[in-house]
């Protein structure tokens, strides 16, 4: 949790003010950096899609920080849906419900549906409470990793976006998207939160969108056909040759474990078998290889048959970012 001091709250309220205005501002949230507008005010979302480059079918996920904005966006509540809520809000999990006809079509990409979550972070919630629903894609721009410290943000928009400073994201990768129109409820997009944490904590069984038939009718998350997330600097898996200690000075190794490697090297980055850490450096790594001479970056693979692990969200991120 972020402690709010006097100064944060007096930025806050200043933030929200623009917002209200019709206004954008990046602020902090447990996920990523967000480039919030206001999600009752067009002109404001149109600003959003302009000063991203992005496309104007791929949806933005709505952020409110009480139950009351939920029921402006949201037509119909699901009975489970709200134990998920119960249980996981706020934090890192993106709800996908009917949308109430009022909602802009800009946010929801012309789709019938639109994605809400509540994010767990203190300052985006005083936003939030003292600017009203916002819009909040990552605040870089389209096609670049997404922001986890507000100099991210600050690389990608300069002076044009004010950003409110929160310090490093603790997760450091998007919320998990879940659809909860019908069931079994759908992963859209993996993320820290994942199918097992939900059956555990909820007995819920939701499925993964990619493992439904192709002929179902129902539009997946339209984000996903983009490819995302990249830096410059070609990404791409580590060889089985590398893995056994052939490593090359040019490259800057992303690796969970290194004992496999004879000696310590300063382009190899270990992080000692915590997934969680990976997630949260991940775009930050990919950003900073942009900023130094190494020519590639190499990961290792990422064993998913662990249960309960980020591996999944971050094989989704990582494959994304390798350049076809
Ligand atoms: P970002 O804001 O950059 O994290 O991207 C938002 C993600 O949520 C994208 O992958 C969108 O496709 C997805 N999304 C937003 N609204 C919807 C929706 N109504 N249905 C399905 N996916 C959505
Ligand atoms: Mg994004």
């Amino acid at each position: 949790m972020n402690v709010i001091n006097d100064i944060t709250r007096i930025q806050v309220g200043t933030y929200a003010q623009i917002l209200k205005g019709g206004g954008v501002v990046a602020f902090p949230t447990e996920t990523v950096y967000g480039l919030g507008a206001s999600a009752v005010n067009p002109a404001a979302v149109l600003r959003i899609f302009e000063l991203k480059g992005r496309p104007a079918d791929n949806p933005l996920i709505v952020h409110v920080s009480t139950y009351a904005m939920l029921v402006e966006f949201a037509a119909e509540i699901p009975a489970k849906s709200r134990i998920l809520m119960q249980k996981f809000w706020p934090g890192p999990l993106t709800l996908v419900f009917e949308k109430r006809k009022e909602v802009l079509d800009m946010i929801t990409g012309g789709l019938s549906s639109v994605a809400i979550r509540m994010p767990d972070h203190e300052m985006a919630l005083a936003l939030l409470d003292a600017s009203g629903p916002l819009v909040a894609p990552s605040a870089n721009v389209s096609g670049r990793p997404s922001p986890t410290k507000a100099e991210h943000v600050h690389d990608d928009f300069g002076n044009s976006v004010p950003v409110l400073d929160g310090g490093d994201c603790i997760v450091g990768l998007e919320s998990t998207v879940l659809d909860v129109r019908s069931e079994p409820f759908r992963i859209l997009r993996p993320g820290s939160i994942t199918a097992q944490m939900i059956k555990d904590k909820t007995g819920l069984v939701v499925v993964e969108a990619d493992i439904m038939p192709s002929e179902d009718m129902q539009p997946l998350s339209p984000g996903m056909k983009y490819t995302h997330y990249a830096p410059d600097t070609p990404i791409r898996w580590m060889t089985s040759e590398e893995m056994s200690g052939n490593i090359d000075e040019a490259v800057l190794y992303l690796i969970l474990n290194s004992s496999g490697l004879t000696k310590e090297m300063k382009n190899v980055i270990d992080f000692k078998d915590d997934m969680n850490r990976l997630g949260k450096e991940l775009y930050d790594w990919f950003r900073r290889s942009d900023k130094t001479a190494y020519n590639e970056v190499a990961i290792q693979p990422l064993d998913v048959s662990e249960k309960n692990d980020l591996a999944k969200a971050l094989n989704n991120r990582i494959s994304k970012a390798i350049k076809k």
